[in-house]
């Protein structure tokens, strides 16, 4: 359609690698215009978890909008927003033993991302926030200036200011626990890193590369908060409603975060909503301090409800994503095992996993040939490298299969008749994983 070309902007960017007109979609598949079928591993960049227009939650919206139930209602107290706080605390929260007050921002996650930002320095007094390399949290400028891509921060056109970055884990090998250097500048006061409000960390680094926080290094982390008095900030937009096999993605890790930011699959249908969880005592906002005309989205209350009323009230679905996990795993290792040992790795765990192509021309000719077979996939990371799995967590244990079996000759296919790049090969070791 010239349309496209003619009058929308330039920033277009996932339209690029997938240029077809997209009609309709339902679960783990999406059509185009011509009727072509499309597997899909992208998921709208992790905000389609429970896939596609899920029939539950349609069932759901299409009796509210049917009944006019409110769509829009700025923060005032609707029957659906009650109704999804009381799901929210009785079968997400209290669960867990987590105590948190919970604050719609507006509906987007780099909305959350400078709430979060902002009252941590509120409550503390404090400007600077430390982030990790690679981190990705938004492109407003508060969180911007948290997010380490350079395409993206260039794009900011003013000085970016209020963080401190330091390295994440695995950044410097996998010998090297980067919290230790952290401890050390906080504990040194010529360290040239002025007293911090908080860390803002992803457990899993979705658009840095699907590069993996280990559990003892986010104990480490929250122990060095906790000792220095700087808030944990988990952003868990991303890696959380249940993308790791577990609600929120730190759980493994057995971490209590002051402040978690929600957002992408939160609302379960696609739709807009974005919170921020923090402690009681860090609730220290005035009236409408932080707003935005869009933070009551009643048609997500609904959706978001549906989703841990339906998915989140045993430990049925947690179950299955692991199992699934387990099978990406299992198929991802033989893949790098049959196409280079030591060359390509795995990163990630559970349904939020990728294979690290090393460059990301090799990463974007094997996404090119999943989309000419009609699986939608992306790359991640620096340089696009690492081609990332993220299809829904209800796909089908067959589509699954049959989606690995795609990458698996994709990667065949783009590797034949190449000889392993062994110039490459020697700067592996240091490689993060
Ligand atoms: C996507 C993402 C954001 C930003 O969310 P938007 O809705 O695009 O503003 C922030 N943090 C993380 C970890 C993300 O993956």
């Amino acid at each position: 359609m010239k349309i496209f070309d003619e009058v929308e902007s330039a920033v277009q960017s996932y339209a690029r690698s997938f240029p077809r007109v997209f009609c309709h979609a339902k679960g783990e598949f999406i059509w185009d215009q011509a009727g072509n079928q499309y597997l899909d591993f992208l998921s709208g960049a992790g905000a389609l978890n429970y896939g596609h227009n899920n029939t539950i939650f349609k069932e759901a919206l299409l009796n509210y909008i049917q009944a006019d139930g409110i769509t829009h209602g700025l923060d005032l107290h609707t029957k659906a927003k009650g109704e999804f706080l009381q799901a929210f605390n009785e079968r997400i929260l209290k669960p867990r033993n987590m105590e948190y007050v919970i604050q719609f921002t507006g509906p987007t996650g780099t909305n959350a991302v400078e709430a979060a930002m902002k009252i941590a320095r509120k409550v503390t007094g404090q400007q600077s926030i430390i982030t990790f390399t690679n981190g990705f949290h938004g492109v407003s400028l508060g969180s911007l200036a948290a997010t380490g891509n350079s395409h993206h921060r260039l794009a900011a056109g003013i000085g970016l200011s209020g963080t401190h970055r330091m390295p994440y884990d695995g950044y410097l090998g996998e010998e090297i626990d980067t919290t230790e250097y952290l401890d050390k500048v906080l504990s040194d006061s010529s360290s040239g890193i002025d007293s911090p409000a908080a860390v803002i960390v992803e457990t899993i680094q979705g658009e840095g590369g699907i590069n993996t926080a280990s559990a003892q290094w986010l104990r480490n982390l929250q122990a060095i908060c906790k000792k220095h008095g700087l808030l944990l900030i988990v952003d868990d937009i991303q890696a959380g409603c249940g993308r790791t096999g577990d609600f929120f993605s730190f759980e493994e890790a057995g971490i209590e975060p002051d402040i978690i930011t929600l957002s992408k699959s939160l609302g379960g249908y696609g739709l807009p909503i974005a919170l921020v969880l923090m402690k009681p005592g860090l609730d220290q906002w005035k009236p409408g301090e932080h707003n935005g005309t869009f933070r009551g989205n009643n048609l997500a209350f609904i959706t978001a409800q549906a989703a841990i009323d339906h998915y989140w009230s045993n430990t049925r679905f947690s179950k299955e994503i692991r199992h699934k996990g387990n099978y990406i795993t299992m198929r991802l290792e033989n893949i790098i095992s049959q196409v280079g040992n030591g060359i390509f790795t795995r990163k990630g765990r559970t349904m939020f996993q990728g294979i690290d192509c090393v460059t990301g021309n090799l990463a974007k000719k094997i996404a090119k040939y999943a989309f000419e077979h009609e699986l939608i996939i992306e790359t991640s990371g620096a340089d696009s490298q690492v081609l990332k799995l993220l299809c829904p967590l209800t796909i089908s244990e067959k589509n699954l299969q049959r989606g690995l079996d795609i990458i698996e000759s994709a990667f065949n296919d783009a590797l034949a008749g190449e000889k392993v790049p062994m110039d490459i090969g020697g700067h592996l070791d240091s490689c993060r994983t």
